[in-house]
């Protein structure tokens, strides 16, 4: 069976639904595979509208709030309308109805209280999929191919992190073996919301921004799975983040372990966790265009990459914190690290990239809500400095260890910029630096040139020489 997921621009409006369909339609017919699992993500744009409707209602605005709630309740009864009009939206017109109607509840007891939870904010987010997961349930019906929608609480069962929940596998495991394997096994496309879960309580949670991917992943890999399909609005993964650098390229083939420190160093089009677990079970994952649904794509999975080059992509994320932490106590002590890492477990904040000295250790850091306390914790055995506005580049490539020559090459590039930190590890996939923001543009530019302009002549620069040749 496979698993395929679409974005939150595949699932915008009426007509990227269409094209969902037309997708799942061939998918059923030229495959031989019994059993697909469709993963959708919210209409594009509606988890930072649905999270404006919380912000709103904390300040206590509910009027703003519930006329937000209002657009997007139109929004989505509007969209279900045109593809599975009337008597063709069987259930799903009054199951939306019951969505809003919770939304108004949450957003107005936000209102109240004046306060916010992660536990609320899940629960407000998470109407996004389950209203998505819905609405495309009924357009895959009402186009005549038998679907039927599994509520993700009922599969995905997380710890009680809420706004970033860790899904919990084996439980996860018997949830989908109970409540989505009978609907597979009589030949019904199984239609999902990601992102969410639930505690092992029933409390719904979400997996973090970008999360669906990450639902795809981990259904796919508690299904045994023989693919995922990464369905987005880019040709697969990239060279670079094309928001970022011009004239970026198509990587058709990424290892696992490539293709994760990419997502974790900030390649968006694949949420940071997401690789583990289809890697873990050795299942294929393709990054595919909805838009251009005969594009090859990107493919992830074990085994040799067919180009020598040294760099695969690169990665980059704005917006890092370096926490540095000075004191004479670490010279020659044990256990100091230790201490000092045992305050960013404390408060679940994840450390990025580590540097040392003989009496400073610097690290990065790119979420600052426990920023106050973690300083406050550390200040306790050291001096304690912060700095923001800064951005973090990753180099990545499974051949980048073995090429003596990468590190300088980055270097080089990277000339007459000034790099606040540079960590390389032993077993080296990658080199990561951090330099200031403002220098982002410049740096993923003069790398990206250094590796993916020069040597590697495009057909068009190869026709010219070609005509030119004596
Ligand atoms: P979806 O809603 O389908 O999950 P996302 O917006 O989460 O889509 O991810 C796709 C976006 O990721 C692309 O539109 C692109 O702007 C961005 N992106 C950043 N880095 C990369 C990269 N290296 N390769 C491809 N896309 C990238
Ligand atoms: N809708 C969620 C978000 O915008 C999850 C996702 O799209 O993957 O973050
Ligand atoms: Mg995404």
């Amino acid at each position: 069976m496979r698993v395929l997921k679409f974005g939150g621009t595949s699932v915008a409006d009426a007509d990227a639904v269409r094209r969902v369909v037309a997708i799942v339609a061939s998918e059923r017919q030229t495959t031989a595979i019994a059993g697909l699992v469709v993963v959708v993500s919210a209409l594009g744009g509606v988890t930072d509208r649905l999270l404006e409707v919380a912000a709103l209602a904390r300040r206590g605005d509910a009027s703003h709030a519930l006329a937000l709630v209002d657009v997007l309740y139109t929004r989505h009864l509007e969209t279900l309308a045109v593809l599975a009009p009337g008597e063709h939206g069987g259930p799903v017109p009054e199951a939306v109805d019951a969505l809003f109607s919770q939304l108004r509840a949450l957003a107005g007891a936000v209102a109240v209280l004046h306060e916010a939870s992660p536990r609320s904010l899940d629960a407000i987010a998470a109407i996004g999929e389950l209203a998505s997961s819905r609405i495309v349930t009924a357009a895959l019906v009402a186009a005549g191919i038998p679907a039927t929608w599994a509520d993700p609480r009922a599969l995905i069962v997380t710890d009680e992190a809420f706004t970033a929940a860790t899904p919990l596998f084996d439980e996860t495991v018997e949830q989908t073996e109970a409540n989505l394997r009978p609907a597979l096994d009589s030949g019904r496309v199984v239609v999902t919301g990601g992102f969410v879960g639930a505690t092992r309580h029933g409390v719904t949670t979400t997996l973090g921004r970008g999360g669906s991917d990450y639902s795809a992943s981990l259904l796919g890999a508690a299904l045994g799975a023989d693919q995922i399909q990464i369905w987005t609005d880019v040709d697969g993964m990239l060279t670079a983040d094309p928001r970022v650098v011009d004239s970026v390229r198509l990587v058709p083939f990424l290892s696992f372990a490539e293709a994760a420190e990419l997502a974790y160093f900030g390649a968006k089009v694949l949420h940071p966790r997401s690789i583990q677990p289809a890697a873990a079970r050795n299942i294929p994952v393709r990054i595919l265009n909805t838009f251009k649904p005969q594009a090859p794509g990107t493919l992830i999975a074990d085994g040799a990459a067919p180009e020598a080059s040294p760099v695969t992509a690169l990665a980059c994320k704005k917006g890092i914190t370096v926490v540095t932490i000075t004191s004479t106590g670490m010279l020659m002590a044990y256990g100091y690290l230790r201490r000092l890492f045992e305050v960013f477990e404390r408060y679940r904040t994840p450390v990025d990239v580590v540097s040392t000295s003989e009496v400073s250790v610097s690290v990065t850091i790119d979420d600052r809500t426990h920023l106050d306390s973690i300083v406050a914790a550390l200040s306790a055995f050291a001096e304690v400095s912060v700095s923001n506005h800064l951005a973090l580049v990753a180099v990545v490539g499974d051949r980048y260890g073995a090429d003596p020559s990468a590190f300088s090459r980055v270097v080089k590039a990277l000339e007459g910029l000034p790099l606040r930190l540079v960590s390389q590890a032993d077993a080296r996939r990658n080199v990561t630096l951090v330099l200031d923001q403002d220098d982002l543009p410049r740096a993923m530019a003069q790398l990206h040139a250094e590796f993916f302009h020069q040597g590697h002549p495009t057909p068009a620069t190869l026709m010219t020489s070609a005509a030119g040749a004596p």
